[in-house]
């Protein structure tokens, strides 16, 4: 075969590409028998809910698994309604995702054009930029206050004629802080028609009973510019099964929905997600844990001398005041698996999800063990 001719070049990916860093996921346990030969571990290293999904939603996959021939409902018929009808907003106010990843990575794709302008806080979730970057709009990093909470008069100040998208992680997700309601409103007051604020609600279940916690829906009930994104990857326990929606005014669902693969959502994980939400009790059962797990992390960091920051969701960010890569791998070879600030640019600090009492036990008395020799 003769090749056809044309000027020499090799085959590389965009110039954009090249400058997107791989994502750096957590440890598995998997990963960690493998490569430590320890049999128990526990995983703190990924906001799970350690309680499992809801028995509704494991009923529910066993009872569709036979189905699974079937596409799945490429408008997520049932769940949209299911939630609609909770929330009191008009059916066509979502858009469901493969994971609320899969939102952020709608909301650039459909927002941003080359020259468009997004900010974020700093540290706060990696997929922000990461849609940034995929669509050639410089992303703006907004250093949070000595507290850890976004600065949101810095981030105003960052707004120009070519800024399009902000992103605000509420509770922020690494630090678990919260942003106040009326430093919110005053934010969103400030904004221009043409600047889109998105209100990552992850941690919303954990969040919810606060009373300065500002709800993303009544900021979209009043027809701001402002998407809620919503996942049942947390306090749902449903992270493996990937689903996630934004809830956001009709016409800017109907271009997320444009861009969204027909069959992003599968079938299981609708399924899933419509009797997870019926499951009340199992959501109480895991706020209840997570109470009394934040309540054992305090005092434990709090007699070791190490400073933290009190958290809104099922994590807690804490200072171990020395290098917490050596905290890390420490605490790996006692079996703990937690997630290291260094990524996040805070080279002593870790992220640990708050566990069962079991795991938080485990954790805390490695912690114990590990800190005073290093
Ligand atoms: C976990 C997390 C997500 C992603 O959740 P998925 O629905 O599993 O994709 C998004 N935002 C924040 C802040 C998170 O912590």
């Amino acid at each position: 075969m003769t090749q056809i001719a044309l000027p020499e070049r090799p085959l590389t990916a965009a110039p954009n590409i090249s400058r997107l860093v791989p994502y750096r996921h957590g440890k598995s346990i998997a990963e960690v028998q493998r490569e430590l030969g320890i049999t128990r571990i526990i995983k703190l290293a990924s906001n799970e809910n350690s309680l499992g999904p809801s028995p509704k939603a494991q009923e529910a996959v066993h009872a569709f698994a036979a189905k699974m021939h079937h596409y799945p409902d490429a408008v997520s018929h049932d769940l949209r309604h299911a939630l609609a009808e909770r929330m009191g907003l008009s059916p066509d106010s979502f858009v469901f995702g493969n994971g609320s990843d899969d939102v952020i990575h709608l909301l650039g794709v459909t927002f941003l054009e080359p020259g468009d302008e997004v900010i974020q806080g700093d540290p706060s979730f990696v997929r922000y930029e990461a849609a940034a970057i995929l669509n050639n709009a410089p992303c703006h990093m907004v250093p949070l206050t000595r507290d850890w909470v976004h600065d949101l008069e810095a981030m105003a100040k960052r707004i120009n004629v070519q800024t399009r998208m902000v992103f605000i992680a509420n509770p922020n997700n690494p630090t678990g802080t919260l942003v106040g309601r009326d430093a919110l409103t005053r934010f969103l007051d400030r904004m221009p028609e043409r600047v889109l604020v998105v209100l990552d609600e992850a941690y919303y279940e954990y969040a919810a009973h606060v009373p300065d916690f500002a709800d993303s829906l009544g900021y979209i009930r009043e027809g701001r510019n402002v998407i809620g994104l919503r996942t049942f990857s947390k306090a749902y326990g449903l992270a493996g099964l990937r689903i996630g929606y934004g809830v956001t005014r009709p016409e800017i669902a109907d271009w997320l929905n444009r861009t969204r693969e027909p069959f992003n959502v599968n079938l299981l994980a609708q399924a899933a997600a419509v009797a997870a939400l019926d499951d009340e009790a199992h959501v109480a059962r895991t706020l209840a844990m997570n109470e009394e797990g934040k309540r054992a992390f305090y005092a434990a960091f709090d007699a070791l001398g190490l400073p933290y920051a009190p958290t809104y969701g099922n994590f807690v960010w804490v200072d171990v005041q020395r290098d917490c890569k050596a905290v890390f791998e420490a605490l790996l070879h006692k079996g703990v698996i937690t997630r290291t600030g260094d990524i996040f640019g805070a080279p002593t600090h870790l992220r640990v999800t708050i566990g069962t009492p079991e795991e938080n036990a485990l954790f805390l008395d490695a912690l114990r063990t590990v800190l005073h020799p290093l």
